[in-house]
């Protein structure tokens, strides 16, 4: 089994349970919906076929919800787009929804005061590029240094901009809502610049649950999305709050030098391992099969150096969303995790922490424990998962399996490398913990009869903050 997991983008091209079932067979653990595009209709649609093909296939499949976040867009545009030539004068006005006289509507009223002239304006995922040369009023003057045809609704990025905005729009608060009735376990929160972002959705989620008279024990997690320059800088603050971070690639290339993505992913996944908190990477991952069977060889590589660099999760976009083979396209990036990981490059050395740090010391004895007596396993017992995460981070190179009595939980937790999260009723005892795991590690034909597997644990099991003991257990 491959320790790397795979998140897929679920929209048009893979609603029906048929293919989503062909997608878990070949590999996903978890799925995205793009709150950026669809009807609630069409959500609630997805999210009842996600639960019933988790039931009918028995493998936790997590429901992430991405909010949009402030992305600010053009407004309508006359139906062929406008043309904007390289060397031409251009004019954008914050007040406008819609184009008038040659101007073209930016649908972010006040933007207008983070400007400066001298600052580069990106339109559609940067093919159009427009330098600022004086700012009027709600209109912004500038010179079209890389011209092209901009359409309806196409998205802004302003990479040398300092924008204050908050990460939750009117339209993310009332997405948010329905993501909490309906349950998702995860929410995704784009453009997120600091930790406040992050207490402020976490605030949210509490006051829509209370209204819902929601009460799970198992909180929503929340990844915050890596994809303005000034969250990079902030990383550290963010990860204390947030349950997890994805590298968002797609505006993280064009709100920095695209040439610096490669060792900012490299960074930034370095730090989420340190938080031993989930980190995924996203975006164009296999992007050329959205219409091919083969993906180029250049994403294979990317791929597998993200799976080098030590992610937890890698994310499929609009390959699985929109493309023509959603299923090949998981097993596709399945075959190069599993080719990738049985090499030595992807493996990791065991982290160095600050002293005293008792849960990084037991969890780095197990995974030298399991390599000394060649154990087949890890076992763990995790309410919360948190334990399940401890030892995710020093990277074990085997099964770690982690007994959770939560269905949500074990939903979350398939989102962190090399977990293979069960259900399993809670245990005081770690008799009982290992009793009754034996069962399932058999059933699933994980372990036999003379294997070794290591127990991390405390008593009571599962309970955060309770971890002191590693020990080696023989399989009967
Ligand atoms: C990204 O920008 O890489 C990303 C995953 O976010 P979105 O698809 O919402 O733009």
């Amino acid at each position: 089994m491959k320790h790397t997991k795979i998140g897929a983008t679920v929209g048009p091209s893979c609603q029906e349970k048929s293919i989503l079932k062909e997608m878990v067979k070949s590999g996903m653990n978890f799925a995205r919906l793009n709150f950026s595009h669809g009807t609630y209709d069409n959500h609630a649609l997805l999210i009842k076929n996600i639960r019933e093909v988790e039931e009918e296939t028995n493998e936790p499949l997590a429901i992430m919800q991405d909010l949009q976040g402030p992305k600010i867009r053009l407004g309508i545009l006359p139906e062929d787009g406008v043309e904007l030539k390289t060397g031409e004068e251009v004019a954008l006005d914050t007040s406008l929804t819609e184009y008038k006289k040659d101007i073209l509507p930016l649908t972010f009223p006040g933007l207008e005061k983070f400007i400066q002239s001298g600052e580069r304006i990106l339109i559609n995922d940067g093919r159009v590029e427009i330098k600022v040369e004086k700012i009027e009023g709600s209109k912004i003057y500038g010179k079209v240094i890389e011209g092209g045809v901009v359409t309806s609704h196409k998205g802004f990025n302003f990479p040398e901009t300092k924008l204050s905005i908050p990460a939750l729009s009117d339209k993310d608060k009332e997405d948010l809502k329905f993501g909490v009735k309906a349950g998702v376990d995860i929410v995704a929160l784009s453009f997120v610049t600091n930790a406040k972002d992050i207490l402020d959705l976490k605030f949210l989620i509490k006051q829509y649950e209370e209204e819902s008279g929601i009460n799970n024990e198992q909180p929503i997690r929340i990844i915050a999305k890596i994809e303005r320059h000034e969250a990079v800088d902030n990383i550290k603050e963010i990860l204390d709050v947030a349950d997890g971070i994805m590298v968002a690639r797609g505006d993280l290339g064009l709100e920095m030098p695209a040439e610096e993505l490669p060792l900012v992913q490299k960074k930034l996944i370095d730090a989420a391992n340190g938080a031993a908190k989930p980190v995924i990477v996203a975006t164009q991952m296999l992007d050329s099969m959205q219409n091919n069977r083969r993906p180029t060889r250049a994403e294979v590589s990317d791929v597998a150096n993200a799976v080098i660099d030590h992610a937890d999760a890698l994310l499929l976009t609009n390959e699985t969303a929109s493309g023509k083979y959603p299923a090949l396209t998981v097993k596709t990036m399945h075959d190069i995790i599993l080719a990738t990981e049985k090499s030595t490059y992807d493996d990791a050395n065991l982290p160095k922490g600050q002293r005293p740090d008792t849960d990084l010391a037991i969890t780095k004895i197990s995974r030298i424990l399991a390599e000394e007596v060649e154990a087949k396993l890890i076992l763990a017992a995790s309410i919360s998962g948190e334990t399940g995460r401890l030892i995710s981070r020093v990277r074990p190179e085997l099964s770690i399996l982690v007994a959770t009595n939560s269905d949500r939980s074990r939903r979350q937790l398939n989102l962190s490398w090399g977990i293979r999260p069960f259900i399993l009723p809670f245990c005081r005892t770690i008799e009982e913990l290992v009793e009754r795991s034996i069962n399932y590690i058999k059933k699933e034909k994980i372990a036999k009869n003379g294997d070794k597997m290591i127990i991390v644990a405390g008593e009571p099991v599962g309970q955060a903050g309770n971890v002191n003991l590693v020990e080696v257990r023989e399989i009967k």
